[in-house]
């Protein structure tokens, strides 16, 4: 069967563009014009991937997408007319697993939609392999089956994008990764590095480490980050 992918875009045409570019793929792609008519597409008939709009009718995309997550964890591609609001979507944690701004050419998209399908399936696998796995870094620790980090037992609530760029670090502990590095590795795109996302989400996680009392991360100037357990 193929997948779908749920576009929920009001501007119809560019809808029916990357619709038209994603059957070519082999994809079969329903789109809804607005965010409720979009979300109650998704209740009712499921997707494999979500393509998601941030100014929409009725409902925007961020609501959508919480609404998303609070029930399904398949992956969801946020679009945005101005890139101020995905710093909007980062900082708040929604959950989205990747973004782009418009205008884009419908190749990079159709190229993300089959990364985070790839990654999606690829995580699926490797978690039932590996249930009970748990990574141990003095206070940290890490399980991949889960999506969960603790610093002693107090869960950090990290996001999927957030928990797999720590498990990057964790399972290298010592090793310096570039931002072109960790965008590779989590976002699994290599076409385009977004730096400024690796930045924001490295904040994120700082910060929900500090809180705990926790300064694992380290930036080592001009080359990137690493995860070190000393002082
Ligand atoms: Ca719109």
């Amino acid at each position: 069967m193929p997948q779908k992918i749920l576009i929920i875009e009001d501007e119809k045409e560019l809808a029916d563009i990357l619709g038209e570019y994603l059957k070519v793929e082999g994809f079969e792609v329903k789109i809804c014009n607005d965010g409720k008519a979009g979300l109650d597409y998704f209740r009712a008939e499921q997707a494999s991937l979500v393509l998601l709009d941030i100014m929409l009718p009725v409902m925007d995309g961020i609501a959508v997408c919480r609404e998303i997550r609070n029930e399904s964890d398949v992956p969801v591609i946020m679009v945005s007319a101005k890139s101020g609001e995905m710093d909007k979507v980062v900082s708040l944690g929604i959950g989205a697993d990747d973004y782009v701004t418009k205008p884009f050419s419908p190749l990079e998209l159709v190229a993300r939609v089959k990364a985070q399908l790839r990654r999606y399936e690829g995580n699926n696998g490797k978690q039932k392999e590996t249930p009970g796995e748990r990574i141990r870094l003095g206070v940290l620790t890490l399980c991949p089956g889960s999506y969960e980090a603790y610093i002693e037992d107090q869960s950090l609530n990290l996001t999927t994008k957030e928990f797999e760029i720590l498990l990057l670090f964790a399972k290298a502990p010592g090793q310096v990764f570039s931002k072109s590095q960790i965008y590779e590795q989590v976002w699994g795109y290599d076409g385009i590095c977004d730096d400024n996302s690796v930045t924001v989400y490295i904040n994120r996680i700082r910060e929900k480490l500090k809180k705990q009392g926790c300064a694992y991360i380290k930036t080592v100037w001009g080359a990137g980050y690493k995860l070190s357990t000393e002082a």
